[in-house]
């Protein structure tokens, strides 16, 4: 352990200050709290000075990883790079001190900020019109699907709760259906890995609300079949939810719109260039087909003879954030549109593609590879094809292979996701990386073949050069010792 991997508390030593203030020459003032409401003994902070705080926070910071500090290859999470000037304009004055509350006559440009992002995302998409107010994709899920339902029964159309859901979707789209209120059913994907159509027939009838796929599907394929699907769905009645957490390899080539499509979401914190990760901020604007515009949440920014207003009532799906949803992110992704501009966006889905493929073809000697045709935006191997197992050896695993990534400063891919296929490791290297970061992946990713192949060992032991090895997944998740608190209290 290095010296300033301790905790910030074991430097502490009583009476040390990082600044020092003379003392006023104002009388002090009596505090105004009542006497039962004010804390009978300083807090228990620790005492250091300016420089063993900029060490801890600066090598705390360099405990993390992150997609500033290194390859982040994280398949269905389009981790990729964020712009430094999206952060610039996202800090700017005039944004950043405004009150959510404030008159709209006086932001004006907040508004226009949301008109705009608007008619982008719409010409990217297909759709008609957006909301602003999820603040997640699966926020947005539920909002497109309380739309959805907000459209059925505005027709008198109670009876449809059914809901179809692919096996291979994102497991938010399950889960946001029954927080909504519907009945899941599951669609099998075929040995192509793509919506069975045959098995779908079967499925469609007077009690669907609708059905959510993506497309390229989370296995990174294009469901060919759409425009049949969306035929099948519509004239059982149905409604087609997009979604669009992974717009990647769309933007600028393929329009959900134009596949059929009646409600998408989109994450900007994925496909538009804002940061995620740990829990947020995040944004899931929904667009809709013009037939929707009054199912929409509100408020909603319209534009009227005065300017922009907005519009608080007369729509059915309600109120479902605080305001107008996350502005920080919105207007990072509409700082980076307009940076990459209408020409060249269209050429991110189109790079992305190609460097996952050129990714997939570079490894398919070493990995197994259980579709083997033209992926889009990102691709999944089945574990190792040599994981060295052997008589008393046991095989490295995906997870093995994950943990040992970090002792080269690359990201793991997502893993045991998409849940088909049991040693899944997806990995989408996004536009955003150059050909060279991507030649010294693949040369990691043999090499880490190499070694299992030699002795699984060292992969089973991995990471060995990380902050810590190998948490317990389980108890690191549910009882995580994220404070000194925590781990006063494990003692
Ligand atoms: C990430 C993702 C989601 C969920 O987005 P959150 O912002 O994490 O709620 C939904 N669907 C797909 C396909 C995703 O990749």
């Amino acid at each position: 352990m290095r010296y300033y991997d301790h905790l910030i508390f074991d430097y502490s030593e009583e009476g040390r200050r990082g600044y020092t203030l003379p003392k006023a020459a104002a009388p002090e003032v009596s505090s105004a709290l009542p006497e039962g409401l004010r804390r009978s003994s300083a807090p228990a902070l620790p005492e250091v000075s300016e420089v063993d705080v900029v060490r801890h926070y600066t090598n705390l910071s360099q405990m993390n990883f992150g997609v500033d500090t290194g390859f982040y290859p994280l398949g269905s999470c389009t981790m990729k790079y964020n712009p430094k000037i999206n952060e610039e304009i996202a800090a700017m004055a005039a944004f950043g001190a405004i009150h959510p509350l404030q008159p709209v006559a006086s932001v004006q440009g907040v508004q226009a900020v949301y008109a705009s992002m608007e008619q982008m995302l719409a010409a990217i998409t297909g759709m008609k019109y957006f909301t602003f107010n999820p603040c997640a994709g699966a926020h947005g899920e539920l909002t497109g699907l309380m739309i959805m339902r907000a459209w059925h029964r505005s027709r008198g159309d109670v009876a449809r709760t059914k809901i179809i859901v692919p096996d291979s979707a994102h497991g938010t789209n399950p889960a946001s259906a029954a927080v909504c209120g519907l009945d899941v059913v599951v669609v099998k994907s075929n040995a192509a890995g793509l919506v069975d159509v045959e098995d779908l027939k079967p499925l469609l009838g007077p009690d669907l609300a609708g059905i959510m796929m993506t497309n390229p599907n989370t296995l990174g394929l294009f469901e060919k079949d759409i425009k049949e699907i969306a035929a099948l769905v519509h004239e059982a009645g149905g409604l087609l939810y997009y979604d669009g957490a992974n717009m990647n390899p769309l933007i600028g080539t393929v329009r959900p719109g134009d596949m059929g499509f009646d409600i998408m979401h989109l994450n900007l914190h994925k496909s538009f260039s804002t940061p995620h990760g740990g829990g947020g901020p995040g944004s899931g604007p929904v667009g809709v087909a013009a037939f929707l515009k009054d199912c929409l949440p509100y408020p909603h920014t319209i534009e009227t003879a005065d300017g922009y207003a907005l519009q608080t009532t007369g729509t059915t799906a309600g109120r479902v954030s605080a305001h107008m949803g996350n502005f920080g992110v919105i207007l990072r992704a509409c700082a980076w549109l307009l940076t990459i501009g209408r020409q060249h966006v269209r050429e991110v889905g189109p790079i992305a593609t190609l460097n996952a493929n050129y990714v997939k073809e570079k490894l398919r000697d070493a990995y197994k590879l259980p579709i083997p045709s033209v992926c889009k935006h990102e691709f999944v191997f089945d574990g190792l094809i040599n994981d060295g197992a052997r008589e008393g050896v046991e095989g490295a695993t995906t997870l093995d292979v994950a943990k040992r990534l970090l002792d080269f400063g690359f990201h793991a891919p997502t893993i045991y996701f998409p849940l088909l296929f049991h040693q899944a490791l997806m990995i989408e290297p996004t536009e955003t990386e150059s050909k060279e970061t991507l030649d010294a992946f693949i040369d990691v990713m043999h090499r880490i073949a190499a070694e299992a192949a030699e002795d699984p060992n060292i992969l089973h032991a991995a990471p060995h050069n990380a902050p810590i090895s190998r948490p317990d997944d389980t108890t690191a998740a549910k009882h995580p010792v994220i404070n000194w608190g925590d781990l006063q209290a494990e003692g």
